[in-house]
């Protein structure tokens, strides 16, 4: 497989710069498009609906952020604009303007954090499994995506869950969990930090001498690929740093770039695993054929398809992106035994309360139904990780793209 290379791509507004300028991960972030006026500056002959949307999301003060190397990675027409139908395109800008009021589930804007209070240890750590703690590390995200929560959560919730001013007693919570074994780095994105502000979390979290995994999830692998650069390499290998999380979602995000990026993780001695989480996104990814390329080229490149994970109800892009969880069932049934077995991630959905394996079987299981609500709308309900019965909120069959 030929694999892009974002430089070269660059749309004509970044002609001028140098490769050395554009592969600074900070001018990255320096220059990345933050409003509908950067983008009518940028792409004047952009469809004026399509930047509208943009600006009402922008006032309603959801976040939006798109970096000159995610621009590169889109498709664009003979006039220099980006296709809107674009697999990256509909990952970053929004696609219909979010209404709360309008959702048929529980999610309202003063729910706009998905954390459960009695799990959290400091107001940016969450304990929901035995061994594990994750930890909020930042407040915001190197890019956005519409098919995450994040990307929806208003100002105020940002000044109220701020990621360091609780850093230390987050660290002193943990240390008074002898039976917390690992601890996730996550965010928004833990690599907005720089190395220096990377370094000191890690090493506060190896001075705790009970844990003995530290997962960093990120996804500079997507928006800023450069932030992954050799410094940042040596401190994976100085702290022993676990696992990472690389979240990807379509072959076009496997450039040189990203293949880069992982050599140097692959090459740093470190031991670090790569493993992903691809969420399953309509008129991006639920295609058979997409797939198989995203979870073969993955893995050829280094890194373990891990996770397929069905589109949260409780996210911007919801009524758009959303897929039924039965065709994602389909899709794995159609890719099973046709891809290389350890290529094959496994198929989730995620609740409040956790996450749960989707059965093979395309009628569910004793504790994973297929049902309707009152309203006859679908729903699941199954048994979770607790041994207790939920419902997770579906999505129609015929759910429109
Ligand atoms: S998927 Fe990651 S990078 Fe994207 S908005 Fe969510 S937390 Fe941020």
């Amino acid at each position: 497989m030929s694999l892009l290379d974002a430089y070269k791509q660059r749309p004509q507004h970044f002609q001028k710069i140098e490769r050395g300028q554009w592969e600074n991960w900070m001018w990255q972030q320096q220059n990345a498009v933050r409003t509908g006026l950067q983008l009518r500056k940028m792409f004047p002959n952009l469809p004026s609906n399509f930047v509208e949307r943009v600006e009402v999301w922008e006032k309603k003060g959801f976040r939006f952020q798109v970096t000159p190397y995610v621009l590169s990675l889109m498709r664009y027409d003979e006039q220099g604009n980006f296709l809107l139908d674009d697999p990256i395109a509909r990952q970053v800008f929004p696609l219909q303007v979010w209404d709360h009021s309008q959702r048929p589930d529980e999610y309202g804007s003063e729910k706009e954090n998905w954390e459960n209070s009695e799990e959290m240890i400091s107001p940016i750590a969450q304990h929901k499994y035995d061994n594990r703690v994750i930890i909020y590390t930042a407040d915001a995200c190197l890019g956005y995506c519409v098919y995450c929560f994040r990307s929806l959560q208003s100002n105020a919730v940002e000044e109220k869950h701020g990621g360091r001013p609780h850093w230390k007693e987050t660290i002193a919570a943990i240390q008074k969990l002898p039976h917390v074994e690992e601890v996730i780095l996550s965010g928004g994105d833990p690599l907005l930090y720089d190395n220096r502000g990377v370094e000191e979390m890690l090493s506060d979290i190896r001075s705790i001498t009970h844990i003995k995994a530290i997962r960093i999830h990120t996804r500079a692998w997507m928006h800023n690929p450069y932030r992954i650069d050799e410094e940042f390499c040596a401190l994976l290998k100085k702290y022993r740093v676990t696992e990472m999380g690389v979240h990807l979602i379509h072959p076009r995000e496997l450039t040189v770039e990203l293949d880069a990026a992982v050599s140097r993780v692959r090459c740093s001695d470190a031991r670090t695993m790569l493993m992903t989480d691809t969420p399953l996104l309509r008129g991006i990814n639920n295609n058979t054929e997409i797939l198989h390329e995203l979870f073969m080229g993955m893995y050829t490149m280094g890194i373990k398809p891990y996770y397929f994970s069905h589109c949260m109800p409780n996210v911007p892009a919801a009524d758009v992106q959303r897929t039924s969880v039965k065709e994602g069932a389909r899709l794995m049934q159609s890719l099973k035994r046709k891809i290389s077995n350890v290529a094959m991630p496994e198929y989730i959905i995620t609740s409040r309360l956790g996450k749960k394996t989707v059965p093979e079987a395309l009628d569910g299981g004793p504790e994973f139904c297929y049902e309707k609500d009152d309203n006859g709308y679908p729903i699941i309900r199954f048994v979770n990780w607790k041994g207790e019965w939920e419902t997770y909120l579906d999505a129609p069959e015929e759910n429109v793209a």
